[in-house]
């Protein structure tokens, strides 16, 4: 069973595993941190946000200082799908944004029949169509 987790990642509870939801790649162990996977782009902030002013003439353009604020952008390794983006001090670790307690992932959905819902959450009720044609 595949429980949607973000837009683009999903866990298979079959093999414990962080999936691509676009191309279905296993990306790292689900009990782990889904970015040991990715491909990682460390991108210079100002390639993002480019300068508003002449940063020859100023020393703040109001685009981030690369010294003090880098991007990573995190990739699915099978299909090149951006997965998550985070800015970040020069040299700093990833973080750790998403720890799933698997056992009781497992267990919370362990008595569901049918398959399983693509966008809402477990304890997500979808109100009745209340609009008319
Ligand atoms: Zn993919």
């Amino acid at each position: 069973m595949r429980i949607p987790m973000t837009e683009y990642l999903d866990i298979d509870l079959d093999t414990e595993m962080w999936r691509c939801r676009r191309c279905d790649a296993d990306i790292a162990p689900a009990r782990d941190d889904y970015k040991t996977g990715t491909l990682v782009y460390d991108r210079d902030p100002t390639e993002i946000h480019r300068p508003l002013i002449d940063a020859d003439r100023y020393e703040f353009t109001f685009a981030p200082d690369p010294s003090w604020c880098r991007i990573l952008e995190f990739s699915c390794p099978g299909c090149g799908t951006m997965l998550e983006t985070e800015y970040l001090p020069p040299g700093h670790p990833p973080t750790h944004d998403l720890e799933i307690d698997v056992d009781a992932l497992r267990a919370q959905w362990s008595g569901w029949q049918g398959p399983v819902p693509l966008t809402l959450g477990r304890d997500v009720q979808v109100t009745d169509h209340l609009h008319t044609h």
